[in-house]
C-alpha cells in the first residue's frame, strides 16, 4: 500500500473505533500511528486494540506504528458535598489538602507537590482555564486564593498552574503502571504529558531503555522555556494544542507551532501537531473551513505528522475524519507554493557523513529524476536523515528490524519495508530496485538513488551512494 502523502496521519483508538473492521478501515482511509491514550481505558482495553492493530498489520504486510500516551500528572481538585459551586468573581476560596468533600469556601487539593510549588501571586486555571484563581496566601498546606474569574467549579476539574515550575516527576504511579504495561506490550512509541525539562525524560529514558521511542508533549510554558535542552533529549515532539492552550495565553499557540516544528525539523525528530485538528468532525460529516486551513497550515510549517484525538477516538465519523486529512495532506503537497516552503525552510546538512550523504542523495535524484532514494536503515537514524531533508523525491527506507519500521512510521515521506539486510553490493542493488518495483515507487527503465552503509547491517556506517536502473530483471525476479 503507497500513500500518496508524506505526511503521516495519527489516529485515537476509543469506543468509537476500536473493532477490528473499524481500525482496518482506519488504516485503509490513511492511518500510520494508532494512539493508545492511557488517560482513558483499561490495561484490557489497550491489550485488545493493541492485538488488532497487530493482527492488521500482518495481514496487510505494512509496518504500522504504535504510540502509547501516558496521563501524566494532571492535577484535580476533590470533590464537593452538594454538587457544583458556583465562585463569584473577587470572592476568596480555599485550597487545601483535607479530604473532607468541598463547599463554596474550600476545596481540597490533593498534591502535596503541587501545594509545596504554591506561591503568593500563582495563577491557578480550573477546568481548561474557564475559572482563575491567584494565591494571595500560603503556607505550603493550604492556599489562600482569590477568584479572579468566577463559575461553576465541580467535581475533579482540572487544573492548570501555567507559571510554577511544580517540583513533581512527570510520572505519577498511574504513569509508571501504564508504562511497564505499554512497553510489555511492545508499543513503538511513548508520549510523556506534562513535560517541564530535560531532566524529565532522562528519567523516563531511563526506563524505556531503547525499547520505544520517547516523545515529549509540549504543553507547559516550562517546557518551552527549556525547548532546545528538551528537542536535544526527545526522540520526537508533540504540539499538544490542548493543555497548551491553556497553560499560555492561547494567542501564542500558533507561533510557539512554527516555533516547536522548526526546532524538531532541525534537529531530524519528528514532530506531531495535535487536538482539535478537526474537532467539528465528532458530530458532523464535513470539517470546518477554518479546521481545514488549520490541519494545511501546520503541513506547510513541515509537521512530520497530524493528529486526531476525539474526533477518531468517541466521534460519529472517525473514517471520515481520517480520509478528511488524507485528503488535505494530499491536495497541499501537490501545492507548488509547499514544495517552495520545503526547500526554503529545510535545515542545512550538519557535518556528518549520514547528512552528506542524504543531501547528495536529495540532489542526485532531483538532477537525475530519479523515481525514489532507497536507505538502508538499521536503527532508523540514516531514514531520519533523509526525511530531514524534506525533499521531493519519495524515500523507501528499507530495515531489517520490524521495531525500526514501525517506529519510522511516524516520520514525514517515509515508506517503510522490512526486509534482510543487503549481503553485498549486487544483493543491495537487487533489494533496492525489487523493492521499489514491488512497492509501486519505481517502474522499469527508471532509476533509484540507494544509500546503503559499508560493512553491510552496521548502524552509523552509511557511507554509499549508487544509482542503480530498475530493469527487466527486477520484473523477471518479482
Ligand atoms: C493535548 O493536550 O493537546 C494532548 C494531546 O494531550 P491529551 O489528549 O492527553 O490532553
Amino acid at each position: 500500500m503507497r500513500r500518496q502523502r508524506k505526511t503521516k496521519i495519527i489516529a485515537t483508538l476509543g469506543p468509537a473505533s476500536s473493532s477490528p473492521d473499524m481500525v482496518e478501515k482506519l488504516h485503509l482511509a490513511g492511518v500510520d500511528v494508532f494512539r493508545l491514550n492511557f488517560s482513558h481505558g483499561s490495561h484490557e482495553d489497550h491489550k485488545e486494540r493493541y492485538d488488532t492493530i497487530r493482527n492488521l498489520e500482518m495481514h496487510t504486510g505494512r509496518p504500522i506504528g504504535i504510540l502509547a500516551d501516558l496521563q501524566g500528572p494532571k492535577i484535580r481538585v476533590g470533590t464537593f458535598e452538594n454538587g457544583p459551586v458556583m465562585l463569584e468573581d473577587g470572592a476568596n476560596f480555599l485550597l487545601d489538602m483535607n479530604e473532607k468533600p468541598g463547599d463554596q469556601t474550600r476545596v481540597c487539593l490533593p498534591h502535596p507537590q503541587v501545594m509545596a510549588s504554591l506561591e503568593t501571586g500563582t495563577r491557578l486555571l480550573l477546568d481548561d482555564g474557564k475559572l482563575e484563581l491567584e494565591v494571595i496566601e500560603t503556607d505550603n498546606k493550604t492556599a489562600k486564593c482569590k477568584v479572579i474569574t468566577g463559575g461553576k467549579l465541580s467535581d475533579r476539574k482540572g487544573v492548570n498552574i501555567p507559571n510554577a515550575i511544580v517540583r513533581m516527576s512527570p510520572l505519577t504511579d498511574k504513569d509508571r503502571r501504564d508504562l511497564d504495561y505499554a512497553l510489555e506490550l511492545g508499543v513503538d512509541w511513548i508520549a510523556l504529558s506534562f513535560v517541564q525539562r530535560a531532566e524529565d525524560l532522562a528519567e523516563i529514558k531511563k526506563i524505556v531503555a531503547g525499547r520505544a521511542g520517547v516523545m515529549a508533549k509540549i504543553e507547559k510554558p516550562a517546557a518551552v522555556e527549556n525547548l532546545n535542552e528538551i528537542v536535544e533529549l526527545a526522540d520526537a515532539l508533540m504540539v499538544a494544542r490542548g493543555d497548551l492552550g491553556v497553560e499560555v495565553p492561547i494567542q501564542k499557540v500558533p507561533s510557539l507551532q512554527k516555533r516547536i516544528i522548526r526546532l524538531a525539523n532541525e534537529a531530524g525528530k519528528p514532530v506531531v501537531v495535535a487536538t482539535q485538528m478537526l474537532e467539528s468532525m465528532i458530530s458532523a460529516p464535513v470539517p470546518t473551513r477554518a479546521e481545514v486551513t488549520d490541519v494545511a497550515n501546520a503541513i506547510y510549517d513541515g509537521t512530520d505528522a497530524v493528529m486526531l484525538s476525539a474526533e477518531s477516538a468517541a466521534g460519529e465519523y472517525p473514517v471520515e475524519a481520517v480520509s478528511t486529512m488524507n485528503v488535505i495532506a494530499e491536495e497541499t503537497e501537490c501545492d507548488a507554493n509547499y514544495r517552495i516552503v520545503m526547500d526554503a525552510a529545510h535545515a542545512k546538512p550538519e557535518a556528518t557523513t549520514a547528512d552528506a550523504i542524504s543531501a547528495a542523495a536529495l540532489q542526485v535524484a532531483s538532477t537525475i529524476k530519479a523515481a525514489a532514494i532507497v536507505t538502508y536503515t538499521t536503527s532508523g537514524s540514516t531514514a531520519l536523515r533523509a526525511a530531514r531533508e524534506r525533499g521531493d523525491a519519495p524515500v523507501l527506507a528499507l530495515t531489517p528490524s520490524l521495531k525500526t519500521a514501525r517506529r519510522l512510521a511516524l516520520t514525514w515521506g517515509l515508506h517503510c519495508v522490512r526486509t534482510e539486510d543487503a549481503k553485498n553490493f549486487a544483493d543491495m542493488v537487487e533489494k533496492a530496485c525489487n523493492i521499489s518495483f514491488k512497492e509501486k515507487f519505481a517502474r522499469p527503465g527508471e532509476r533509484v538513488v540507494i544509500m546503503a552503509g559499508v560493512p553491510f547491517g552496521t548502524p552509523g556506517s552509511t557511507n554509499i551512494l549508487r544509482i542503480a536502473w530498475v530493469g527487466e530483471k527486477t520484473l523477471s525476479t518479482n
